[in-house]
Formats: C-alpha cells, structure tokens, sequence
C-alpha cells in the first residue's frame, strides 16, 4: 500500500485543529487535517473571543473577516430583586496595549467554517469521514493508520481531538478528571422579552446565581441555566430563567441549540510526548464554561505550537524548542482551570448568600485569563509578556502595529534609528518604527517602546529586548537554538 508524506498530522477539526492547520498553511508547512464529522459545527458550544484571541487572529490576518460578525460585549452586571445591583467593566477598560477592549461575542461555528473554507480555498481541505484507528512512532516518524486502511507517515502529528481525544488515549497520557457535580442547560435562540436587554452579560441573583444571560451575535441569545440534576427538560431551564429575571417574563420564540452538559475538569499530565506528538486544546485541558476560556486557551496553544514547528523544520532550529510548548502551555492551561472552577462554584456556594456579586468580583479578581491578556510566559520584565498593540501610520495610512507582524515571522521592531541595519535570517522581519512624525514610513505617537529594539516571536510574545546598539545580541540569541 501506498504510504502518504507529511510534515504534520493533526487529528480533529474543530476550531484547534483547523486553525494549527492554517497556521501550518502561513508557515508553508506540509498539513495534513482529518476528522471523523461530516462538515463543521452548524451551531452552539463557544460563544465569545478574548481580547487576546482577537489580536492572534489580527496576526494570522483573520481578524477582518471575523470581528464584523460578532458583538462586542465589556460589562458584567449583576440582577437581583427586579434590578441592576452592579454593571462592571473596568477591568477591560484598564487593559494597556490593546485595541480591542472586549469580547466578541460570536459563535463557534462561525470561526469552524471560515477556517474551513480557507483550507479548501489553499488546497489542504480537511478530511472529513476519516477516523483514526491507530498511531504508532516508528523510527522517529508518527505513522497513522486510519479506519479506511489510508496510511499516513508524518514528522510531527497534532491531537487536537476534542475531550475525548484518541491520541491522549492511545499514548495513555493521564487525565484525571475532576466531577464538581454541577449541571447546566444552555439555550441559544430569539427570545421575546418585557426585560429591558441590554448587551451586557448578566448574572441574575436568586437563592443562588443559577441563571446568565449571554448576549450573541445576530438575532440570537444565550441562556446558561445551572440545574440541580442531569434529568431535566428545557421546560425546567425556562421556568427558572422566569423565576430569576421576575417580575419580568421571557420566552423563546425560536431556539436553535439546547444542550445539557456537566461539568468536567482535567489537564493532561503530558501535552507532548517525546516531541514528536502534541495535545492541543480540550484534548489537554477540559473546563467549565465559565469565564468563556475553552475555545481561547485552545486557540492560544496552535498559536504557540505552530511557530515552533515551522522553526524546526523549515529552519533548522533545535528540537529542544519544541519542549517549551508544554512548560509554557500546561502551567496556563491549569490556571484557567483554576480561574473557570472557582467561578463555577460560587454560583452554587457563596457565604453571604451573594453568589451572583462574588462571581463578578472572580472574573476582577481573575480578569487576566478572561480576557486572555494576562498570560505571559516567565515570571516578570518584557521578555515573556505580550507584545503592546497599537496605532501607527505606515505611508500615510492608519493602521496598527499588529496588522506588521506576520506568524511565519519573528518581528524585530526597533523604535528609533539604528546606524545599520542587521543581517537578518529569513526567518525575521525588520520593522523600524519612528516615534516622531514623518522621520520615516512607519511613525507612531506611542512611547510604549521608545528608545528600544524588541523582537517578537510569531505569536506577538516578546522574545528579547535590547536598546538600538544591541540588536546583533537578540538576533544571536535566536541562531543559538540551532
Ligand atoms: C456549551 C458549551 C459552551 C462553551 N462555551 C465556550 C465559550 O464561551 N468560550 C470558550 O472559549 N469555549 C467554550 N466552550 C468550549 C469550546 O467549545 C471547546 O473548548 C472547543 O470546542 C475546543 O476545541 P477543540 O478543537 O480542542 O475540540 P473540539 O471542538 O471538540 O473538536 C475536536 C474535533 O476532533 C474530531 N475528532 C474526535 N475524535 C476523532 C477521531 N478519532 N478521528 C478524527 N477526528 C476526531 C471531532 O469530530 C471534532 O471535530 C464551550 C463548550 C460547550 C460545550
């Protein structure tokens, strides 16, 4: 039997492994995308996109074609007795370096099916009907088998396969799961309404915060609806909306997706094995949905993965690299578990009886995984935080520091002038930035990084800082991985 080559194997097409798949594409990197399902995700499931997911897709130039759909949404407001109790938003209104203050409010599919498209569109359309029934690591190389007898050999091989992930389970990685005993329903749909609406999300306030109102994109709505047993009907959700939003009323006058699911929680022990297969996404890490992180923290990990893999092997650079995509992502990985399991849980418990306040004071107190800004790799100083966005003028026209970066790229962005301009390997672009107006073709008026050289990794995290004399040290530092 003829045997297929490829760079990379990734098993599962949901939003993690479409978008490692693309990502793959930018990078010129040979992909090859199966999944078991037909088409992709027609409705439900993630409902919004971090402040931080909306500058990753601005890198891989998706952000145009995505962001008009949604909504945008900042405040979290709490409804108890008839009224509003608290609207809060500061905590997006303080991010610095960001353009995009907010999430947007927009379903999963929607994100499934332009990733789709784009994959056919670049010829690497996925796989559908193909299910995998075994991998085996043979001689360095992933050789994956599937039910149709197909035999793929790969490089590199990517589960990105969802919960229940085949990979993790044929490499019997750990996966411990955590069962809170909490129930929800959830209810997409058009509602009809005397409740005054608002684009806010709304934790309403009973004898415990069982009900939160999601606004969506389109016409349509989301109700979370906490239960208190896996044996219920919509009739049951919609009765305790009713009790919650009182004296208002509400009802469905189309519903497009009702689901109910308990709550699970589990990090992969390992998110690589021998550097030769990863875990991405809720194949690594399950959660509740509180705090909207799942298809985020997801789509963070192709970001973080792909750009490692193009460095090996289109560039050349060491192996070792690749073992910096568990020590970076598993420690975030377990602190959005942390962050969506105490917000899950002060629903249900509270001391005071004030579970619908404390759950806003949770998403304050943990704002940095909710809006995904806080996540940074290392412990302090530049080096490992976020690159900054903001807006500059390149040849007289307005744009934004993110819309430079490309993902198949290291950025050098040196803010100032520098006597020569480095030698620089394929794999970096050099942006100079003047910081005064018409000294050069890009300016900006931000003094965020005056003064400095920075390079920047493909996923816009900071790679090394130096002042202008020092730019050959940062790149030096990059030709040691080799
Ligand atoms: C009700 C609900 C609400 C949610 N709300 C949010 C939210 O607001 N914000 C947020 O960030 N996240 C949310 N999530 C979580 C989010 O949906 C998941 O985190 C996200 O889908 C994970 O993406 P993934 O690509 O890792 O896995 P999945 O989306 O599960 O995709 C896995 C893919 O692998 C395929 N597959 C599985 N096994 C095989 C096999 N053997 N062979 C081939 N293919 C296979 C499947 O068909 C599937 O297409 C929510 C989830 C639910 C259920």
């Amino acid at each position: 039997m003829k045997i297929e080559e490829t760079d990379i194997v990734i098993v599962g097409a949901g939003p993690v492994g479409l978008m490692c798949a693309y990502l793959g594409y930018l990078c010129g990197l040979r992909t090859v995308v199966l999944d078991k399902s037909e088409g992709p995700l027609q409705v439900g499931r993630a409902d919004a996109l971090n402040a931080r997911t909306l500058q990753l897709l601005e890198v891989a130039g998706l952000f145009d074609a995505l962001y008009p759909l949604g909504k945008t949404c900042n405040t979290s407001s709490v409804w108890e007795g008839g009224k509003f109790l608290s609207r809060q938003s500061s905590w997006w209104e303080e991010l610095e370096g960001c353009l995009h203050k907010h999430f947007l409010m927009l379903g999963q599919p929607h994100i499934e099916k332009l990733l789709d498209e784009k994959l056919k569109e670049v010829g690497t359309p996925v796989r559908r009907q193909s299910d995998v029934a075994a991998i085996e690591i043979v001689d360095g190389t992933c050789v994956t088998e599937l039910a149709s007898g197909a035999v793929l050999r790969s490089r590199y091989l990517i589960g990105a396969d969802g919960s229940r992930s085949v990979v993790r389970e044929h490499f019997r990685v750990p996966f411990e799961i955590t069962r809170p005993q909490i129930v929800w329903a959830v209810i997409d749909g058009v509602i009809e309404s005397d409740f005054p609406k608002v684009p806010e999300i709304i934790v309403f306030q009973a004898e415990s915060s069982d009900v939160a109102w999601i606004p969506r994109e389109g016409d349509i709505d989301r109700f979370y609806v906490r239960m208190d047993t896996k044996e219920f009907e919509l009739e049951d959700a919609l009765s305790k909306i009713n009790r919650a939003m009182s004296p208002h009323e509400l009802r469905f006058k189309r519903i497009d997706w009702f689901s109910r699911f308990s709550v699970k929680e589990s990090v992969a022990e390992r998110f690589s094995l021998g550097d030769r297969v990863f875990l991405a996404g809720d194949a690594c890490h399950i959660h509740s949905v509180n705090g909207g992180q799942g298809l985020n923290t997801g789509l963070a990990d192709a970001f973080n993965l792909m750009w490692k893999l193009n460095r090996v092997i289109n560039h050349g650079a060491s192996a070792r690299l690749l073992g910096t995509y568990e020590d970076e992502r598993k420690p975030v990985a377990l602190s959005v578990v942390a962050t969506s399991g105490e917000l899950v849980r002060s629903t249900k418990y509270s001391e005071n009886g004030t579970h619908a306040q404390d759950y806003v004071k949770i998403v304050q107190k943990r704002s940095g995984n909710v809006t995904g800004m806080g996540i940074r790799y290392g412990e302090s100083g530049l080096k490992g935080q976020r690159l900054f966005d903001f807006e500059l003028t390149k040849s007289g026209v307005r744009t934004r520091l993110y819309s430079l970066l490309e993902y198949s790229k290291f950025s050098l962005l040196v803010f100032g002038k520098i006597s020569e301009p480095p030698a620089l390997p394929d794999y970096v672009q050099l942006i100079e930035i003047s910081c005064e107006e018409g000294e050069s073709d890009v300016w900006t008026d931000s003094g965020y990084y005056k003064g400095q050289a920075i390079l920047v990794r493909p996923d816009s995290y900071i790679e090394g800082v130096a002042s202008l004399d020092g730019v050959n040290l940062l790149l030096k530092g990059l030709s040691d991985d080799k």
